[in-house]
């Protein structure tokens, strides 16, 4: 075996970090307004920093929740192209947060994908890290994946 041509990366990861949110999205062909309990979890890869971890668990895990409550929890997430079609008349709040495109799982990977990546920047612990990988489900099963490269500068 040839060890050279099989070198391992180094993969940390958050899991199983809940929010509650309702989308609108097709249900059986149809845009259906409904809700979920999703799940995220989260993975970054990139070579270890002196202190032998790619990332902290616990900077990860709470840069990951930030990110959930400001943006998604307890949230109706919109599509921003229907953001003039909605009108909501009702006795208690309702917080929404607007998707470039369709809310779907796929969709919510992606954003939270850039705003992860976008608050490691700022605490700039980005050096070492080489990409993010977003998993979104709905319930326990049903999951979508966004991954990101970071380049190096
Ligand atoms: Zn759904």
């Amino acid at each position: 075996m040839n060890e050279g041509s099989r070198q391992g990366k180094y993969v940390t990861c958050v899991k199983n970090i809940e929010f509650h949110a309702a989308h609108a999205t097709p249900v059986n062909g149809t845009p259906l307004l409904h809700g979920h309990t999703f799940v995220v979890n989260v993975c970054v890869e990139g070579e270890l920093t002196e202190k032998h971890w790619v990332i902290d668990f616990t900077i990860l895990s709470n840069i990951v929740k930030e990110v959930i409550d400001q943006e998604y929890n307890f949230r109706l997430l919109l599509d921003r192209r229907d953001a003039s079609r909605v009108k909501i008349i009702a006795p208690f709040d309702v917080k929404i947060t607007y998707v470039d495109g369709p809310p779907t799982a796929e969709s919510l990977a992606r954003d939270i994908c850039r705003s992860l990546g976008e608050h490691l920047l700022r605490r700039g612990i980005l050096s070492n890290i080489r990409a993010c990988r977003v998993t979104v489900c709905e319930g326990s099963n049903l999951c979508a994946e966004y991954v990101v490269y970071f380049t190096m500068e």
